[in-house]
């Protein structure tokens, strides 16, 4: 077994601290990483506090997790010692179904198995990236881009992919107006990327006091949603909107700013339902759809895709003994603009 370090959330309630616990010994196809950084999500929050059900503690959070490869076994063929590797928010999935055999395991029939909070297929619960090393099967492993610095690059394993498959999906580029909602950790993934994709950039953001980092990563117009005026004079002028707020704000706002046929699409996770008029949606043909992060095939295009036009995450670099600190501060939506972790600090925990 592998002896592993981390930080673990003892129940919904407890802040996080340090735990020692033990990774499987490496099979054939594994790949041992030795994790440098790791981005925080704010869907650890939400496991962390059991606000969607169903969590498991202890719990170590994480899957943006970026590494060296420190071993791989006899019969994993696609990394060395010595590589910088990545995992994202899936370590396997059922593999032979439909979704699996089309590249999008993300929405794998029986379900991916999740880098933490989840259960691998002999039914050991899996351990993120708050942690110093993981062993993960090869084929859910991901080759960084070799020009960017690691530390920037982790966020793009949830938040860079997030953004990038819808952005891909609902053809964001060169003529096409895109609003992103919210500036967060995935808000401004999506002003990076839809920049470099060549579309004419949005950001709605509750007020005005991050638009001139948004310029500098990329967008072309800034709204605070604090100002009715806004909802006025943007009707009918977006093909996308991509709404990645962590709390329920109202969709019908939105969906009247689309053009015809333009799609608002949900990746953000409200803690209620919200509910959306059908008028809106009727008289442009206008659609509210949903997206889950992004296969592994494509994560793999999306790191070389920030490769190829230098896109990594504004970060803030943190001890992992700020962990607590930093969950407090995303909750204000005070995050410039993803926390990571330096796991180096651990080795002081
Ligand atoms: P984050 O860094 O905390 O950013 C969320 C942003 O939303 C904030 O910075 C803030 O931006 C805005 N916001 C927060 N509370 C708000 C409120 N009450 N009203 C209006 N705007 C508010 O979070 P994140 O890591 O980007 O994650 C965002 C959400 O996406 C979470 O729910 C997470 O679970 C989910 N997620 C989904 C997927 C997926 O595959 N679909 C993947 C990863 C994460 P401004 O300050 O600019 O307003
Ligand atoms: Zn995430
Ligand atoms: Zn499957």
């Amino acid at each position: 077994m592998v002896k592993t370090k981390g930080y673990a959330a003892n129940n919904a309630h407890s802040p996080l601290a340090s735990y020692s616990f033990e990774r499987r010994e490496p099979r054939p196809q594994d790949v041992v990483i030795e994790i440098r950084y790791c981005g925080i999500c704010h869907t650890d929050i939400h496991q962390v506090r059991d606000e969607w059900g169903g969590s498991t503690f202890p719990m170590v959070p994480g899957h943006e997790i970026a590494g060296v490869v420190t071993a791989v076994g006899d019969k994993a063929t696609k990394f060395k010692v010595g590589d910088k590797v990545g995992v994202g928010c899936m370590v396997d999935s059922c593999r032979h179904c439909v979704p699996c055999r089309s590249g999008l395991e993300q929405y794998c029939a029986e379900g991916p198995i999740y880098t933490y909070n989840s259960r691998e297929h002999d039914g050991t619960v899996t351990m993120g990236g708050y942690s110093d090393k993981i062993v993960v099967d090869e084929n859910y492993v991901l080759k960084m881009p070799d020009n960017l610095p690691l530390d920037a690059c982790a966020p793009l394993l949830c938040a860079g992919i997030t953004l990038y498959s819808p952005l891909k999906h609902w053809h964001a580029g060169p003529g096409k107006n895109v609003g992103i909602v919210g500036l967060g950790g995935l808000g401004h993934m999506g002003v990076k990327l839809a920049h470099a994709m060549g579309a004419q950039v949005t950001v709605f953001s509750q007020s005005l006091r991050k638009q001139e980092d948004a310029k500098r990563m990329g967008a072309d117009n800034f709204y605070a949603t604090s100002d009715p005026e806004t909802f006025k004079k943007l009707v009918a002028s977006f093909d996308l909107i991509v709404n990645t707020v962590s709390a329920g704000i109202d969709w019908n706002q939105y969906t009247n700013l689309l053009k015809i046929d333009g799609s608002f699409v949900i990746v953000g996770v409200p803690d209620k339902p919200v509910p959306v008029d059908a008028f809106p949606l009727i008289m442009g043909r206008r659609s509210i759809a949903g997206s889950l992060i992004g296969g592994i095939r494509e994560t793999q295009e999306m790191l070389d895709f920030c490769g190829e036009h230098n896109v990594a995450s504004t970060i803030e670099l943190i001890p992992i003994q700020k962990v607590n600190e930093a969950y407090e501060r995303m909750l204000k939506s005070d995050v410039r603009y993803r926390f990571v972790i330096d796991m180096a600090s651990l080795k002081s925990s």
